[in-house]
């Protein structure tokens, strides 16, 4: 089985983007693939973050993972900062990485508009970090939203590199965007990425009265001002949400009803948060009695870093010994 990785950063608690853009597709991958998941705890550290609510938050990510059906008997799911391979290998790969290249990424030039008070390198080398997190496992694949796109390619061309400086190591790693995945689902402004820096966000284990409100407040087709308006439901991202959280049938129906007026955006946003809440409901479920095992949910981290450590430390020692860096005390 081809290796598989992919992470999230636990900036906040996870959000519907990111589970219809990314977990949910891990969970369909997990019998294809030999998965690895990992909270990137390191990534987050690239903004402003506050220490003494980082263990939470991990564990809240970590559990949401395995509320949405990331099975440890089949997947491996650990805490990055927990195997320090992934930082020793982000040096090494730095230094085949152009400085020019990187500041042309559009996630940094993003994320370091909105923030222009901490522009930090860390930010800068988030991209050779992720390329250090595929690569310590050598992963063939890699499922992506369509904002990590680019950073993969940086990867790829990473790796060509390496392959031919220090001779043939890491394997190409793949994009890879499962049939019928939300690439990039847009956030209840109906106009940015749904993220979780953007505060415009459903989070996962949103209570249902708060799901109600975020949605109510979401922005629909800005043409349609009035209730009987024609509406465009290909430029409403409410409607956009209707596909994953209602069924195809009526999904059907609220196109017809937008497009004649029949249906305001009040009643059809009323209408989402209760699919919403409907189809986020086993999640927060089982995520409450996994987060209520924290004992339990940290032995799973446990078994998990020391399965991902075994593997990361093969590659390191073979790409330490390709460039040349031998092990400390033993003379070549
Ligand atoms: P942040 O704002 O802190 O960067 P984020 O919401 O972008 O958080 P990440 O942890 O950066 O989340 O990304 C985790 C995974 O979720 C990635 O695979 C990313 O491609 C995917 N993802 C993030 N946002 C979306 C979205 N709006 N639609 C689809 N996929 C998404
Ligand atoms: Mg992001």
């Amino acid at each position: 089985m081809d290796r598989l990785f992919s992470g999230m950063q636990p900036t906040q608690d996870a959000h519907i983007g990111n589970w219809l853009g990314a977990i949910r597709n891990w969970v369909a991958l997990q019998d294809r693939y030999e998965c690895l998941f990992c909270v990137v705890d390191l990534h987050a550290l690239t903004v402003s973050f506050e220490a003494a609510k980082m263990p939470e938050r991990v564990l809240n990510l970590a559990a949401a993972f395995l509320a949405c059906g990331i099975d440890p008997a089949k997947s491996t799911v650990f805490v990055q900062s927990a195997v320090p391979e992934h930082a020793e290998l982000t040096w090494l790969l730095a230094c085949q990485t152009g400085l020019g290249v990187l500041e042309r990424m559009t996630q940094f030039k993003d994320k370091s508009g909105r923030s222009p008070e901490n522009v930090n390198a860390g930010l800068l080398f988030y991209p050779v970090l992720m390329a250090a997190d595929v690569l310590a496992y050598k992963a063939g694949a890699v499922p992506v939203g369509e904002d990590q796109v680019q950073h993969l390619e940086l990867a790829r061309e990473i790796v060509r590199k390496f392959n031919r400086l220090y001779g043939e190591t890491f394997p190409e790693p793949k994009a890879i965007v499962p049939e019928g995945s939300a690439k990039r689902i847009l956030g209840l402004d109906g106009n940015a990425k749904m993220s979780k820096s953007r505060g415009n966000a459903v989070a996962l284990v949103e209570e249902p009265d708060e799901i109600r409100r975020l949605v109510g407040g979401a922005f629909t087709d800005p043409e349609k001002k009035r209730r009987n308006d024609p509406g465009r439901p290909e430029v409403c991202n409410v409607f956009t949400l209707h596909g994953f959280f209602t069924d195809p049938a009526r999904t059907r129906g609220i196109e017809a009803d937008c497009r004649s007026g029949a249906l305001g955006c009040v009643d059809c946003k009323r209408e989402l948060a209760e699919g919403v809440v409907r189809g986020l409901e086993p999640i927060r479920t089982r995520y409450a009695a996994i987060r209520g095992d924290e004992a339990g949910l940290r032995k799973v981290l446990a078994a998990g870093a020391s399965k991902a450590r075994a593997l990361a430390r093969e590659t390191l020692r073979e790409v330490r010994e390709r460039m040349g860096l031998r092990e400390g005390g033993r003379i070549p």
